[in-house]
């Protein structure tokens, strides 16, 4: 892997491609920070060995240049972090860039302007990647959480690097954690996987059938698993077009020698709301006009157990509606034996959004292995795609 571990960035520029699209709040604040965080370690590697950076990003969803999307909202929390100055040109190509990069110091940073200000960015336009790649001596992708599209800044950038295009520590983490449970792991191997839908996860149940020993499920997926089993799953989530795959998943696990576990028991609830009445009953026998909402507490159990005799561990997607306390506890249960088997020496790789969000709620981000910084990306590359960023770079 080309990693930046052992590169001479002495009077270099790099052109770094990070992922600062963040969360801002109606003052265009930061709400949360985690994703400038996770770009620091380069960004010091670059200019305390005597280089500059110049780093590059998108933001939202913008249509053409939008003030709220601009990424100046950034910089002053990423001054913040970094503990010095970041200097901002308002756009990402054309004279104003060539000057600040032209007056750059080394040790300095600049932040470009939202690459999404133009549509060429998404559309991975060639000339636009090459306007882009004049800016550095040296291309360095750090932004996992958009490696798995094909854009201008993301892959298509890295041919006019030839052999100076590199990894980002974020990106080598990423990638080098993600292939701790899938390459170079240790048996049992136990993948976790909950959410709404099954539909945005079949890519992932494939290809994990061949490179797990357990698979837990939970969440509103599991009711069209149960349902498929000939279950009564009253008003639960079911996605009917999936009750086939759901069975031919059975099957094949069967068939390979993979556990796969579903609830025994849920929390049902009589509506989707906080303030609903609840009841705990199997989950195969759920009344009409009632919903399982989370996993019941022997279900919990079940799961826990499972988990603690785990030396490898992937968690992608909630048990149940965490958002709302009572259906939060199967998350949580989860979420505190999985953090259990960490301590006593298994490891554990927790992404995707919500589960990520679920272990902060917990107060668990510490006491797991890994969480990934991408969702779509991390999805994709547990689906076994060769994501467009780091083919770039290979
Ligand atoms: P996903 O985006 O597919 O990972 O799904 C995450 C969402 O699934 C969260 O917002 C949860 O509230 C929701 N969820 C989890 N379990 C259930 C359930 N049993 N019924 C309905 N929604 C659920």
């Amino acid at each position: 892997m080309k990693t930046i571990q052992n590169i001479d960035f002495n009077h270099k520029k790099a052109l770094i491609r990070v992922d600062f699209n963040v969360p801002l709040n109606e003052n265009l604040e930061v709400t949360d920070a985690t994703r400038l965080e996770a770009a620091i370690p380069t960004i010091e590697k670059v200019i305390k060995s005597g280089g500059s950076a110049i780093l590059m990003s998108h933001l939202g969803r913008p249509k053409g240049k939008e003030e709220k999307f601009s990424l100046k909202h950034v910089v002053n929390k990423l001054s913040d972090l970094l503990g010095k100055p970041v200097k901002f040109v308002e756009d990402c190509i054309g004279e104003k860039v060539q000057q600040a990069v032209a007056a750059l110091q080394d040790g300095e940073v600049l932040l470009l302007e939202n690459l999404r200000f133009y549509p060429e960015e998404k559309a991975g336009d060639e000339n636009f990647a090459k306007e882009l790649s004049q800016w550095g001596d040296l291309y360095i992708n750090d932004a996992f959480g958009t490696a798995h599209r094909a854009h201008a800044s993301t892959a298509v950038i890295a041919k006019f690097f030839e052999d100076k295009k590199y990894f980002g520590y974020l990106l080598e983490k990423e990638i080098v954690n993600i292939e701790k449970v899938f390459k170079n792991n240790f048996p049992p191997v136990t993948a976790i996987l909950g959410g709404a839908k099954v539909s945005s996860k079949i890519g992932v149940i494939e290809n994990i059938l061949d490179k797990v020993n357990h698979i837990i499920i939970g969440g509103g997926m599991a009711y069209t698993f149960i349902k498929a089993k000939g279950g009564q799953i009253g008003n639960s989530l079911c996605e009917e077009d999936r009750l086939d795959f759901a069975l031919e998943i059975l099957d094949k696990a069967k068939a390979k020698g993979v556990k796969i576990h579903l609830p025994l028991d849920s929390i049902i609830a009589d509506k989707f709301d906080e303030n609903a009445k609840t009841k705990v009953v199997p989950s195969d026998d759920i009344p009409d006009g009632w919903m399982g909402l989370d996993i019941g507490p022997k279900t919990a159990i079940a799961y826990s157990f499972v988990i603690l005799q785990s030396q490898t561990i992937l968690w992608n997607g909630p048990m149940g509606v965490f958002e709302m306390e009572k259906f939060a506890s199967g998350t949580k249960e989860v979420g505190l034996a999985i953090a259990e088997a960490t301590r006593d020496g298994a490891f554990s790789l927790v992404g995707g959004g919500d589960s990520v969000a679920a272990v902060k709620q917990f107060g668990l981000a510490n006491k797991v292995s890994y969480v990934s910084t991408g969702g779509g990306a991390m999805l994709e590359m547990l689906e076994g795609k060769t994501l467009p960023g780091i083919a770039a770079i290979q």
